[in-house]
C-alpha cells in the first residue's frame, strides 16, 4: 500500500519510514508523489492541526492513505507556549536560531526548577475509506540556560529530556538514542500497533 506522508520534511520522512517498517508499505512524500498540499494549520491543538493536514492531503490526492504529524514544545512558565506555534515562535518565516532565542528570551531569571517542558507528536492516519487512526506522544524535559550540541534541529540544543538525567540536551545525542524516547518516536511506535491491529499485520 501507497502512504502518502503529508510532508515534505526528509527528517520527518527518514524517522516514519525507520519506525513503520510495514511490510507491503510504501511511504511517499508529498513532493515525491506530486501533491501539492498546504493548508492553513489554525487549529488549537497538536490533533487538529494534524488532522487538518490529513485530511487535506487525503482530499487533493483523491482519496490516498495518508499520514501527517504535527509536533511542537510546551513550556510550562509560558503557559504551554510555543506549543502548536512552535515552528513560527519568533514570526512567520522564523529560524530555529531566532526562535531559541526567543525562547531563552522570554525564561530570562526563571529558575531551573521552573523550566519544566515537554516535546508533543501527534500523529493522524487516514486510510482509503477516510478511517482514522491516531496516536500521540510526549517526552518531558528542562529547557536549559543555552544551546547545548550541533545534531538534532529546532528546540533540540534547548531541551534537556529528564530521561537523559538533566545534563545532556537532545541536539547531543545520535538519531537512534533521541528516537527511543522522543515524543515522535513514541507516537510512532504506538501507530505502529494499532495499524497492524486495524489492517491484520504480522506483529513485529
Ligand atoms: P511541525 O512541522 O508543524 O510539526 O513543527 C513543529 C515545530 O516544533 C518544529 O519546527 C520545531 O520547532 C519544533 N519541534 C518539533 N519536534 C521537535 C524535535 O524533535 N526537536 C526539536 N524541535 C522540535
Amino acid at each position: 500500500m501507497k502512504v502518502l506522508l503529508a510532508t515534505n520534511n526528509a527528517h520527518k520522512a527518514d524517522e516514519i519510514r525507520n519506525a513503520l517498517d510495514l511490510p507491503g508499505w510504501e511511504f511517499v512524500t508529498l513532493r515525491e508523489a506530486g501533491v501539492d498540499s498546504d493548508p492553513a494549520e489554525d487549529a488549537d491543538s497538536f490533533t487538529g492541526n494534524a488532522r487538518i493536514k490529513a485530511w487535506a492531503a487525503h482530499e487533493v490526492s483523491g482519496g490516498m492513505p495518508v499520514l501527517a504529524d504535527d509536533s511542537g514544545l510546551e513550556v510550562d512558565a509560558l503557559d504551554g507556549a510555543p506549543g502548536v506555534r512552535s515552528a513560527r515562535f519568533a514570526g512567520e518565516d522564523a529560524d530555529d536560531a531566532a526562535n531559541n532565542a526567543l525562547l531563552l528570551s522570554r525564561l530570562e531569571g526563571v529558575p531551573d526548577a521552573q523550566r519544566q517542558a515537554r516535546f508533543v507528536c501527534t500523529l493522524v492516519f487516514v486510510g482509503e475509506e477516510g478511517n482514522e487512526v491516531c496516536a500521540t506522544g510526549s517526552v518531558e524535559g528542562r529547557i536549559g540556560h543555552e544551546a547545548q550540541g550541533a545534531g538534532g534541529f529546532g528546540y533540540d540544543p534547548l531541551f534537556f529530556p529528564d530521561e537523559f538525567g538533566g545534563a545532556v540536551s537532545f541536539a547531543e545525542v545520535p538519531q537512534d538514542e533521541k528516537s527511543a524516547i522522543s515524543h515522535r518516536g513514541c507516537a510512532l511506535r504506538e501507530l505502529k500497533k494499532s495499524l497492524e491491529e486495524v489492517y491484520n499485520l504480522p506483529m513485529q
